[in-house]
């Protein structure tokens, strides 16, 4: 089948196979493995059961001889009667006059159109003469060539070529699951006769697609770790240990079992993938700092890569003073780095003196060189384009990549999409994080807001203000965020210092914002969404969103988990006069869930996949039919049988030999793709 062109089959016009090759149908397997983007459905409806003005079928016999007006130019309208189960309905269509002489008396019709309301008139949109063909017609976007062509078409290749459909899944695994086999859902996606068995065609081929994804996936796992190819970092245990006794604070169990999984596969030598997800929050940082130290015991280097100036810097703060008491060089490698001292800190790279370095996307550029690269962290991962992710793990054999990422994964997305990943989950949040308190309100109450805001700047706390995201217009988002800080800075004038950060500023002046914020020297920080993600501030315990509207559920808690990073009482103001169904929805949602992995689960079902994770991972996936989404049942099904599969080595038998060729064939497309 995958070798007959359907260019060389004689029914088959060469102008014909030309269109049908734009679809991407050469072969007579593309054929019959081209779906149907709908099904018409002409089941006959009782009149019984008919509802007027609600489009459907119904069939009955002509009573009459057609008459036929010409309503204006190229308008005709034909009417005649028809008896439908004993009653007599008045039938009108338009611009079918064509068809006057095979109106009359006697002749069954099936007609799909609506009732009128008094039921008693019937507009058909389409008419058929046939008695006994099928009632579901599927609907092949070929453009070029009529669907009924198409049909006949694939009728054909089918009779001829049909008995060539080889079935991939073992008898058990359909009797598991409950699946018709692979010729029968063929047959019945493209020839149908009823709706029951295009049902089941449908949930065939879903969960073939969603099977081989998911052994696609789990394979590459097991590849990676049964004919491991990366390096065993030989960490010291007991200088880790002491460094994580030396710590200010006590690992919590999530952290504490996070680290012992990362070192656990840096140790092994198999490449590392992992990805640890913890909310904004629940103290990433300090696993990366102990993992990142690990590998320099072991005599490698490491590298910490973060999206943003204002968070490279935070970070390098952070680790040099958790490296205070230690030997680690730790550098940090910036935008706005002279070219002198960037020198330098490249040189130490190379020559290895300098143990770890934390940077922006400037990590990636050719001229910096590692002598040992071991680990390479990349904070809020899901920032990241996969190019930049790529060639920065270019940068050493095979080494360990450890991902973190503060957007929690619903699972059904943690499964597929990013399922080529081993995960270490934090959930718990260090110290006696209390919930934070969101309200969602209009802008005719933010008297209590600011009335919310003195309360805390007298207590000694600071705020942020968030103002609207402006995606279509960078020039307006920042007029706007200037005029907000205006007001604020007008209304709290001899209360407490505003200050303002946006993406237009210049990094030296980001950071000066920044640090006058971390010094208390500034109480309200009026900012745009540039500083949406890791930003660490204690004092902070109040966040303002305004527009909260324009802003997604994931970002909206992201923003939340801002104020989240103390023991003290957090509030959330979101702020919107939006009376958009869904932005209310939204809103709702945030306002009353401070579960994250809740929030995206419910995200990702208001949303899609699309948004979440931008266009890598929905490019990737190679569904045909099947929908991350809509088709979580059968996804988790899908799942645990390829666990199952590879887990008990059936995968690797005879009676899957077929399955397992497809299988390894993927394998080796994807393979260049390991991180
Ligand atoms: P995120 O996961 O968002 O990157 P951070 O690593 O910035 O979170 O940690 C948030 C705050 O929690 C930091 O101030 C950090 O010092 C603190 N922290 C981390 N772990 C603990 C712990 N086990 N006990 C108490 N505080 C902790
Ligand atoms: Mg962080």
């Amino acid at each position: 089948m995958k070798d007959v062109l359907l260019r060389n089959l004689d029914y088959i016009s060469a102008r014909q196979a030309q269109i049908f090759k734009r679809h991407e149908i050469v072969t007579v397997e593309d054929l019959l493995l081209s779906f149907p983007t709908k099904f018409d459905d002409y089941t006959i409806v009782s009149i019984k059961d008919a509802l007027p003005e609600v489009p459907l079928t119904i069939a009955g016999v002509i009573q009459s001889k057609a008459t036929v007006t010409n309503i204006k130019p190229k308008l005709t309208l034909m009417s005649f009667y028809a008896d439908v189960e004993g009653r007599k309905i008045r039938v009108s269509i338009f611009n079918r006059h064509f068809l006057k002489n095979r109106i009359y008396y006697g002749v069954y019709v099936r007609l799909t159109g609506k009732f009128s309301a008094n039921m008693k008139s019937f507009t058909a949109a389409e008419i058929s003469f046939e008695e006994f063909s099928s009632n579901i017609t599927p609907v092949f976007n070929i453009k070029g060539i009529k669907n009924a062509k198409v049909l006949e078409i694939k009728e054909r290749v089918f009779e001829d070529f049909g008995d060539g459909i080889e079935e991939i899944l073992p008898e058990e695994v359909r009797k598991r699951h409950n699946l018709i086999s692979r010729y029968h859902a063929i047959k019945y996606i493209n020839l149908p006769e009823e709706t029951e068995e295009i049902k089941k065609a449908i949930r065939r081929i879903k969960f073939e697609e969603l099977l081989l994804y998911q052994l696609k996936i789990k394979y590459l796992l097991y590849m990676r770790k049964n004919y491991p190819q990366g390096v065993a970092i030989e960490f010291d245990e007991k200088k880790v240990a002491d460094f994580i006794a030396s710590l200010p604070f006590r690992l919590t169990e999530d952290q504490s079992r996070a680290v012992e999984e990362i070192l656990g596969d840096m140790a092994s030598n198999f490449k590392m993938n992992r990805l640890l997800q913890g909310e904004v929050g629940s103290g990433k940082t300090v696993v990366a700092a102990i993992c990142l130290y690990a590998a320099v015991t072991a005599g490698y280097q490491g590298a910490i890569m973060v999206p943003t100036e204002v968070l490279a810097q935070q970070h390098f703060q952070t680790f040099r003073e958790l490296f205070e008491n230690t030997d680690v060089n730790i550098q940090m490698l910036s935008a706005s780095l002279s070219g002198k001292d960037r020198k330098t800190i490249l040189e130490g790279l190379k020559n290895k003196t300098v143990d770890i370095v934390v940077g922006t996307h400037s990590l990636f550029g050719k001229d910096v060189v590692f002598e040992k690269l071991g680990l390479v962290v990349t904070d809020e991962e899901h920032r990241f384009g996969v190019k930049q992710r790529v060639s920065i793990v270019g940068k050493g054999h095979l080494i360990d990549h450890l991902k973190m990422s503060a957007t929690p994964i619903p699972r059904t997305l943690a499964i597929s999409v990013l399922g080529e990943s081993d995960i270490s989950v934090i959930r718990e949040l260090p110290g006696q994080r209390k919930e934070p308190i969101t309200k969602y309100l209009n802008y005719k109450d933010m008297d209590l807001v600011h009335e919310h805001i003195q309360n805390q700047i007298k207590s000694g706390r600071q705020v942020y203000v968030i103002t609207p995201m402006i995606e279509e217009s960078p020039v307006m988002e920042l007029e706007n965020a200037t005029d907000i800080y205006e007001q604020f800075r007008e209304r709290y004038s001899g209360i407490c210092e505003v200050g303002l950060i946006h993406s237009r500023l210049k990094t030296a002046e980001k950071e000066e914002v920044m640090k006058k914020f971390q010094d208390n020297e500034i109480q309200i920080l009026v900012s745009t969404s540039v500083i949406e993600v890791g930003v660490n501030v204690v004092n902070a315990t109040t966040c303002v969103v305004l527009d909260a509207d324009r802003f997604g559920i994931a970002q909206l808690h992201q923003m939340r988990g801002r104020v989240r990073r103390s023991d003290e009482q957090a509030y959330c103001f979101l702020v919107s006069d939006s009376e958009a169904e869904t932005a209310v929805a939204r809103l709702k949602l945030v306002e009353g869930n401070n579960d994250g992995f809740v929030l995206a689960e419910e995200d990702l079902i208001m949303r899609g996949p699309g948004d979440l994770f931008g266009e890598r991972q929905t490019g990737n996936i190679p569904f045909k039919m099947a929908d991350l989404v809509l088709d979580r049942e059968l996804l988790l099904e899908a799942d645990a049988e390829a666990e199952a599969l590879i887990n008990e080595g059936k995968l690797f038998t005879e009676e899957y030999a077929k399955l397992y060729e497809i299988v390894h064939k993927n394998y080796l497309e994807k393979k260049e793709f390991l991180d």
